[in-house]
């Protein structure tokens, strides 16, 4: 049997609901899929156990399929892959690839840290390895090179792990496998061939690009479309208090979600119901189209007749 030449995923922490910021990241990677003919899977990624909160699962592929968002196959949950991703880090570790580190944050609070805020590791634990009796998380040795990929939506980018990320966690010293890891070691597991997500991700790219090589796993194609931020400019999440996506008047959202990736639905569609929206946007989904900047969504949760106000 042949691969399929197109599988897609959706893979969202189950922190809470979703909201529009991550429909958007959804309805991108679904289209995506669905205008290739391809496969469209869910991936729960409950890693970090404290985190989640119980049954934000259900409440987001209840989203899922209220907005018409229809997943193939069955969710994996990253909490029940923890011999798959220690099976990698033993593989890491056969390769030397990966050194213990016992650095605690507070050790590390005056480090550099790069463009995106995120402390980059000083090398401390590489050259003075401690014996493995204290807690330690798992590095892996980034090497002084520069990672080249191509990004669907924002085009050719490098990014010098070494210099820019320094040696990177991939388990904690918690116990914990790190999302870096994890990602990787599943989309291979799940025969993923295109990856859409959020563009607060494009810089963890190059990190899964690294891992992919060191582990012998193919990479699959990469788009980061835009993330939708509240009036103060931060992405919507939890921590900003996102309001939940609204269980009415989803066929405004939905428009307004795809205004937001460059697919604004024509006057026609005005009072489409969501499968209409969704079957229009499957013929006319151009990544190409999908535009770089974020989207500033409504402050309040009611879908009143407010498209999304791009940003300046
Ligand atoms: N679980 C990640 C998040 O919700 C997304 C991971 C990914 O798409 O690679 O931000
Ligand atoms: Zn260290």
């Amino acid at each position: 049997m042949s691969s399929p030449t197109y599988i897609g995923r959706f893979a969202p922490s189950p922190t809470g609901p979703l909201h529009v910021g991550s429909l958007v990241a959804a309805l991108a990677s679904w289209l995506d899929a669905r205008a290739a003919g391809g496969r469209w899977l869910v991936r729960m990624e409950d890693l970090d156990r404290p985190r989640c909160e119980p049954g934000a699962d259900d409440t987001i592929l209840r989203q899922l399929e209220a907005y018409g968002l229809l997943w193939d196959g069955t969710v994996l949950y990253q909490s029940r892959r923890d011999d798959a991703y220690a099976a990698a880090l033993a593989a890491l570790r056969s390769q030397g690839a990966v050194f213990a580190c016992t650095c605690t944050r507070s050790q590390l609070a005056q480090a550099p840290r790069n463009a995106e805020g995120e402390i980059v590791y000083p090398g401390t634990c590489r050259l003075h390895p401690f014996p493995n009796l204290a807690p330690h998380a798992w590095r892996v040795r980034t090497v002084d090179a520069s990672t080249h990929f191509v990004d669907r939506v924002h085009g050719a980018l490098r990014q010098d792990l070494a210099d820019e990320v320094g040696d990177f966690v991939v388990k904690r010293a918690d116990g914990l496998f790190a999302y870096q890891l994890a990602v990787v070691v599943d989309d291979a597991f799940q025969g993923v061939t295109h990856v859409v997500r959020g563009a607060d991700l494009l810089w963890n790219t190059p990190r899964q690009i690294y891992l992919q090589g060191l582990l012998g796993l193919p990479t699959p194609a990469y788009a980061h479309v835009p993330l939708v931020t509240n009036a103060a400019g931060q992405k919507l999440s939890k921590q900003t208090l996102a309001p939940a996506l609204p269980e009415r008047g989803r066929r405004m959202v939905l428009a307004q979600a795809l205004a937001a990736l460059g697919h604004p639905p024509p006057a026609e569609l005005v009072g489409a119901g969501p499968g209409e929206l969704l079957g229009w946007a499957v013929g006319e989904w151009r990544i190409k189209n999908v535009p770089l900047h974020p989207t500033i969504a409504n402050a309040t949760q009611a879908p009143d007749n407010q498209p999304l106000a791009p940003s300046p």
